[in-house]
């Protein structure tokens, strides 16, 4: 197992003032990968009964302009974030319960960015998801199956 990162470590290589919610956000954001800002919330809560839901708004807002973590928002679904950040890595998300997993890049290192054709641009991230039905709704879905 990988030790506890360094959260205060990460803040101050990152140029962000090290402050208690910044430490709360950003350890629940690597304890519950893709978890929404209301989950987030309720964690940071537990441990900083304080703090407000706008203070942690802000805090995503600064933690993700610094890339620390990432929002990925698949349509029709609140935004969610993480903290693997800068590999372009893809989701896949069920369509019936909204569980999220990560998929890496289909064909190795991030060559889903490079474009057939970029138009001119310069590409920093392709962003691809997949849809589906996660393992648990599969097995609910088979068990409702009339004989
Ligand atoms: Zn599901
Ligand atoms: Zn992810």
């Amino acid at each position: 197992m990988l030790a506890t990162p360094d959260f205060e470590r990460i803040l101050r290589d990152a140029d962000l003032y090290v402050t208690r919610p910044r430490l709360a956000v950003l350890a629940a954001v690597h304890e519950q990968p893709h978890a929404d800002t209301e989950s987030i919330f309720g964690a940071v809560r537990v441990e900083l009964p304080a703090v407000s839901r706008q203070a942690v708004y802000d805090v995503l807002n600064a933690l993700t302009a610094a890339q620390l973590v990432r929002r990925i928002e698949p349509a029709g679904s609140a935004a969610r974030y993480e903290a693997r950040v800068g590999d372009n890595h893809h989701h896949v998300v069920c369509r019936n319960c909204g569980a999220i997993a990560d998929v890496d890049c289909a064909v190795g290192d991030v060559p889903c960015l490079t474009a057939a054709d970029d138009h001119g641009f310069v590409i920093d991230e392709a962003e691809v998801v997949y849809w589906g039905r996660c393992p648990d709704c599969r097995a609910t879905l088979e068990q409702q199956r009339p004989n």
